[in-house]
């Protein structure tokens, strides 16, 4: 086993570990019964979820198995990234039904994660496609689940992080699409009230929405930011000649850890300042590629270095419609007060539930936040601010979490003790362990 320094997207924590990159199925569960392992997929989380002493990595198992374009079935192993089944699917007519907002995490760590997408107020979670999982269990035994056969076990890989066993195959329904073009309407808002508003007057319309939100702006402007709006092309809207164009891969790249100064309360204000009064008109229709629409991000490789190496978290919270506009106000506001930075702040709606026991979307809002880790200080804080989402019956996506606290985890997931029952049940001696799993007590 070869030892490597890892941490996952936001770069905190760091970790020495000991790495195997799985070749065949068979390699994924080791035949070493007492030693614990996590399976890694592209390190796309942000906290802690995909670390642990000892990882094998499914990034060597990234193979189409079957596709049937009749139903729109594809079957893959689990360590194909979404770029690479992106291009295989595409030029026949067929989207991912869901996305997260990057391109480059495994089929594997997105139904571990039971992702969701600009989509989930309308189509759900990956959850809600995923067909059937094939799946090695700690003592190294092969099986299927599905919503039909080990239904529990099904719903609890769903979601589940990693921790009932190692996902070697995903069988997902695709989404027919005419080409690769997004119609978009931009909605640019003066204030947080006028935002969710305008959210709650498109969702029934529109497929796609997310928002991204100016939380440097205080007072009359706290808030403010812009709504993008989405529908997959029809043919007769998207440019002729080229229906199904892929995306260019080269864009440019982070070449090395920016200086934990350069993201500053200044600088970070003045890029928030400059995205928002980028749009002058309050209203924007386009036809664009995809790519940017979905994956904006992806553009610049490694765009995490610019926090430099002590990092940042991601923190993002779920609250329910009911009474969550205000919770999240609130929480606006005592970021703005609290001077703590966010570079990109992110809004969107969730819709149903998918069955998924540890699964983050709850009918409600989602708030995003990229908080630089200058100052240590605000993990208590953000700590804080987490009890006031529990009492709002809110709780915080474990695949971007690196500081929750184990009671309000517990408190935050009324399934966990079904999860537990199954994880007791497929896995006795907790062989597959996080660092977040230990440090929530998920065993
Ligand atoms: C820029 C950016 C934008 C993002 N946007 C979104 C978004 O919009 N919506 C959203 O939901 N998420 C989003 N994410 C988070 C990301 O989609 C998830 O964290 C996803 O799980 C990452 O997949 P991965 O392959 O990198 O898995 P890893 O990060 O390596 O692992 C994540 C978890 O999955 C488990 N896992 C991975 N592969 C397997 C396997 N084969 N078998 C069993 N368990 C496995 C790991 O043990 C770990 O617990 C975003 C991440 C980034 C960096």
């Amino acid at each position: 086993m070869k030892s490597e320094i890892h941490s996952g997207w936001g770069l905190h924590p760091r970790i020495e570990t000991r790495v195997v990159r799985a070749r065949q199925a068979d390699q994924l569960v080791d035949g070493h019964p007492d030693a614990s392992l996590l399976i890694q997929g592209a390190r796309r989380s942000y906290g802690d979820a995909c670390l642990a002493d000892r990882v094998i990595s499914t990034q060597l198992l990234g193979h189409l198995l079957e596709f049937d374009a009749e139903r729109g079935l594809i079957r893959c192993e689990a360590g194909i990234t979404l770029d690479v089944l992106i291009a295989f699917i595409a030029p026949r007519g067929f989207f991912l039904p869901v996305t997260p907002g990057t391109k480059f995490p495994t089929i594997g760590g997105c139904v571990a994660a039971d992702v969701h997408g600009k989509n989930h107020h309308k189509e759900g979670s990956i959850g809600f496609f995923v067909e059937e999982i094939e799946l090695f269990l700690a003592d190294r035994s092969r099986v299927c689940c599905s919503r039909e056969e080990r239904s529990e076990l099904f719903w609890a890989t769903i979601g589940g992080m990693g921790l009932t066993g190692a996902i070697y195959a995903v069988t997902l329904r695709l989404k027919k699409v005419e080409n690769t073009y997004m119609r978009t309407r931009t909605l640019k808002t003066r204030n947080f009230d006028e935002l969710c508003r305008h959210f709650e007057e498109t969702q029934q319309e529109y497929t796609y929405s997310v928002a991204w939100i100016d939380s440097l702006a205080n007072g009359a402007h706290l808030g403010r930011g812009s709504l993008i709006l989405g529908e997959h092309a029809t043919a007769d809207q998207a440019p002729t000649s080229k229906r199904f164009k892929l995306h260019s891969t080269g864009g440019p790249s982070v070449p090395f850890f920016f200086p934990s100064a350069t993201l500053n309360g200044l600088t970070m204000r003045l890029f928030n300042t400059l995205v928002y009064h980028r749009q002058i008109r309050q209203q924007r229709d386009a036809t664009v590629h995809y790519d940017p629409y979905f994956y904006p991000l992806d553009f610049v490789r490694h765009w995490n270095r610019i926090y430099g190496k002590r990092g940042f978290l991601q923190y993002q919270f779920a609250v329910p419609f009911d009474g969550g506009r205000t919770l999240m106000g609130d929480i606006l506001q005592r970021i703005a007060q609290r001077g703590v930075a966010s570079f990109l702040t992110v809004l969107k709606t969730l819709g149903q539930e998918s069955g998924g026991l540890l699964s983050f979307p709850i009918p409600g809002y989602t708030l995003a936040l990229d908080i630089p880790l200058r100052d240590p200080s605000v993990i208590s804080f953000l700590q804080d601010i987490t009890r006031l989402v529990v009492r709002a019956g809110g709780r915080i996506y474990l695949a971007k979490d690196a500081i929750l606290q184990r009671a309000d985890f517990e408190a935050m997931y009324p399934r966990l003790p079904e999860f537990k029952r199954v994880k007791r049940a497929c896995d006795p001696h907790n062989r597959f362990r996080s660092l977040q799993s230990e440090r929530l007590g998920l065993t």
